[in-house]
């Protein structure tokens, strides 16, 4: 393998088995990253595996259902044992939830997206943050969406849980500011994916980004020379935009 940007690094992707987290996985394996790929769908995985290596990489696969919270835990474990430290995380696994009227909501489905969006992120990044602080670059991705800032009819579920999402990881960003940890939020804008094509059914999907072209805007993230942290970037702009400033 040629000399990558992330060659020697540990880079844990969640929702690699497709969509944006399955190219973010190759693209990072590509820069020489070893990546630990969660995901509950095999097939998905074993196809990410088969590229990485066609491509010179390596992976570690590791199907998980992220509602299992002590798996998560023993992840983190796992990770501690077999290399000590964890370089990139990308929290990028998520759902949709369902679109309807907040009154409709079905409760089963409500706690399973809280779940799997905020309460899952929560414990991944309690599982490995002191092993991002105890690389000398750490760098966290933790995939939002711009629902996180709009309260559009019917999106109601998927927007709070992204909302929470983003203000979990400004937190832990503004409680790692003096470390080498850089942390942040990333809108990938609409793409062309699973997640996408059940939101928005009648959309043609030729007229969106691939995910491959919506990860390579959002791999920059992972380098050790971002500075910025607890900072939002858009996908669409390229660029990072500002947080409103508290009143
Ligand atoms: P996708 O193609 O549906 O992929 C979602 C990924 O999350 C899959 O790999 C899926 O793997 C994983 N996942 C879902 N539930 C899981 C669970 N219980 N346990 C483990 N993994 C689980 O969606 P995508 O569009 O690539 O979305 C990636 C991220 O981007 C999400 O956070 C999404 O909210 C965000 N986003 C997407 C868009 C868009 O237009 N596509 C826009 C804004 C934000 P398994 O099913 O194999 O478990």
């Amino acid at each position: 393998m040629t000399a990558g940007r992330l060659n020697g690094k540990i880079a844990l992707v969640t929702g690699a088995s497709r969509g944006i987290g399955f190219q973010l996985a190759r693209q990072l394996a590509a820069e020489g990253a070893h990546v630990v790929a969660v995901a509950r769908t095999v097939g998905g995985l074993e196809e990410l595996d088969d590229l990485i290596r066609k491509a010179g990489g390596t992976s570690t696969l590791v199907p998980l259902d992220l509602t299992d919270m002590g798996g998560i835990d023993r992840l983190g474990a796992a990770i501690h044992q077999r290399w000590g430290r964890l370089d990139v995380l990308v929290a990028n696994a998520g759902m949709l939830g369902v679109l309807s009227p907040i009154g409709h909501i079905e409760a089963k489905l409500f706690e399973k997206t809280l779940a799997v969006n905020v309460t899952s992120t929560w414990r991944l990044i309690r599982s490995v943050d002191p092993l991002l602080r105890a690389s000398d670059a750490g760098r966290a991705i933790v995939v939002s969406s711009g629902a996180a800032h709009s309260a559009r009819a019917f999106w109601g579920l998927y927007s709070a849980t992204k909302a929470a999402t983003e203000a979990i990881a400004r937190s832990w960003a503004s409680e790692t500011e003096n470390t080498a940890l850089r942390i942040n939020v990333v809108n990938p804008g609409a793409t062309r994916t699973a997640m996408r094509a059940l939101a928005m059914p009648g959309e043609n999907p030729d007229s969106l980004p691939k995910p491959a072209e919506v990860a390579a805007r959002i791999l920059p993230l992972a380098l050790a020379d971002v500075t910025e942290t607890g900072r939002l970037f858009d996908v669409r702009e390229n660029r990072f935009l500002s947080y409103r400033a508290p009143e």
